[in-house]
């Protein structure tokens, strides 16, 4: 009898002992959604001039502009020649406004 009931202590701690699987946190697991769904959200093409965009390359993706606005949830993306473009249209409209050009 005392033989048995300590073999029977012996397995309930061995059950107990048993390891958890390791899962990711709850915080990991709703942080791959957002990202991916950012991610899909960006356009297939420059929304000035339509050139496709391929999303696996990764000199596009290193060149390219993309343009985040939170506050509308919009994803706009710019080929390198329109970027510049852009960039040039804002300068030109600056210097014709006198931003930063004049001193007083
Ligand atoms: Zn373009």
């Amino acid at each position: 009898m005392n033989r048995e009931q300590r073999r029977k202590n012996k397995k309930s701690k061995n059950e107990k002992g048993v390891s958890k699987k390791q899962q990711p946190t709850e915080e990991q697991i709703r942080d791959i959604p957002e990202k991916v769904a950012l991610f899909e959200k960006i356009p297939n093409e420059c929304n000035a001039c339509i050139k496709p965009f391929n999303k696996e390359n990764r000199m596009q993706v290193a060149t390219w502009s993309v343009v985040v606005r939170n506050d509308i949830n919009q994803v706009r993306l710019y080929c390198p020649d329109c970027w510049e473009k852009a960039k040039a249209v804002v300068q030109a409209y600056e210097k014709e406004k006198g931003y930063g050009g004049s001193e007083e």
